[in-house]
């Protein structure tokens, strides 16, 4: 393993820092940030104080405990939080975070490090999602984040994992989280293809690029990621302006061949970022004093049913398979909140009761996660409805679906 990666010969290169931070304590992490943007020109160099910032953590669903090593973790966010501050207050951090059992912030730490920063917390859910252009290989458009959208910079605080379906996951896939839930879903279920499936992420990339990545590598996950694996202490943050170099540095740091990784293959072909390692200047800590050796990489490879099929009948077969959403009327209220979060206008309320029109519909659920009266419930159709009806689960969506007079077009 060579020392440090230098810059190639043709300019077009990627600077990654790399800091110690051995444990999730404030102060320390707040030194290992300045640190590592201290190599990259410090923090006002990239930020300016006009500049309204969206923080994007990765909050996997359900929310989690801290401990557990699924989520950024909260000490992490606060640190780097305390050192964004400097060059902006118009700060703003979160993700999409299901909170229908409670308050999935809290159950992480969020809320407390939050209110202890003085910092504004969003849900992406709660503040809804816009459809764009994307132009992508894959996707033409994509709802996305109108937080993200209508921030001026991005800052990306992924955690770093390793990831049953894509190997790894970082600074790239950790945008997918700004995009509704139900599209993630059926994304998931539609693009059975681990390549497919980069090339998603990568489109989504494409329109969400962070001016700034800061990856949690002070308590690692390896194995079945991306919350099924083993804890591994690294104690390392990298630091980078290319969000595509950094994940092929973190690659290299858990001994996996940063090309190995779709995302970040597919990112630097449609020149996206730097993807390989003889482009980036490495500054900090030396690569084989943070190098991990024998970083386990998942079991469950893309294996399942699905992904050994041809793409269109794997399409057709998950539309079946994915729920819409049907209006419960004894329970609906009227009070507008699918309306004003349903991202194509299928959501409306007429009369004082809410109805979905089934031809606009694109099922990212926005509309039965936002009500607060269960008054939108998933329904499946075809087989997998008929499958629940044979069943009878009663107490189910599904049942309480059937069981009410419902309200879609
Ligand atoms: S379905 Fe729910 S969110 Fe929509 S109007 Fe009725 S009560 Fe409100
Ligand atoms: S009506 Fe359809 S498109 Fe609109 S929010 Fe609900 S699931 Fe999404």
């Amino acid at each position: 393993m060579e020392d440090q990666f230098r810059a190639g010969p043709d300019g077009r290169t990627a600077r990654v820092a790399i800091a110690r931070a051995r444990r999730y304590d404030r102060d320390e992490i707040r030194a290992a940030t300045t640190k590592a943007l201290a190599f990259l020109g410090g923090v006002e160099s990239i930020i300016r104080p006009t500049d309204r910032v969206f923080v994007k953590t990765n909050h996997l669903n359900p929310p989690s405990p801290a401990e557990r090593g699924i989520v950024t973790h909260p000490v992490f966010v606060e640190g780097v939080l305390s050192v964004l501050r400097e060059a902006t207050s118009h700060l703003v951090v979160g993700d999409d975070v299901d909170s229908r059992l409670g308050d999935g912030f809290q159950v992480s730490g969020y809320r407390a490090m939050a209110e202890r920063l003085g910092v504004r917390l969003v849900n992406l859910r709660e503040e809804g999602f816009v459809e764009v252009d994307c132009r992508g290989t894959i996707l033409g458009k994509v709802l996305v984040s109108r937080t993200a959208l209508e921030a001026d910079r991005i800052v990306d605080l992924p955690k770093l994992k390793t990831h049953s379906l894509t190997l790894f996951t970082g600074a790239v896939k950790n945008l997918y989280g700004a995009i509704p839930a139900g599209l993630r879903t059926r994304f998931h279920g539609e693009y059975t293809k681990s390549a497919d499936f980069a090339q998603v992420l990568v489109d989504l990339f494409s329109v969400l690029r962070p001016c700034l990545t800061l990856m949690d590598g002070v308590v690692a996950m390896e194995g079945d990621g991306p919350a099924g694996g083993t804890l591994r202490e690294l104690g390392i943050l990298l630091a980078s302006e290319d969000a595509v170099a950094l994940d092929a540095v973190a690659c290299r740091v858990i001994g996996l061949d940063p090309l190995a990784v779709e995302t970040t293959r597919f990112a630097a072909e449609r020149g996206l970022g730097i993807g390989r390692l003889e482009r980036i200047e490495l500054l900090g800590e030396p690569l084989d004093a943070v190098a991990a050796s024998g970083f386990k990489l998942p079991t469950g490879a893309p294996s399942r049913f699905l992904s050994r099929i041809p793409p269109p009948i794997a399409r057709a077969i998950v539309r079946q398979l994915s729920a819409r959403p049907v209006v419960l009327l004894d329970r609906c209220v009227g009070c507008r909140e699918c309306e004003k979060i349903c991202p194509v206008g299928a959501a409306t309320v007429s009369d004082g009761k809410a109805r979905i029109n089934r031809a606009l519909c694109v099922r990212c659920m926005c509309c039965h996660e936002v009500c607060r009266f269960g008054a939108i419930q998933p329904l499946r159709g075809g087989l997998p409805g008929w499958l629940d009806r044979a069943a009878g689960h009663r107490g189910s969506p599904q049942d309480k679906a059937r069981g009410s007079p419902r309200n879609d077009l």
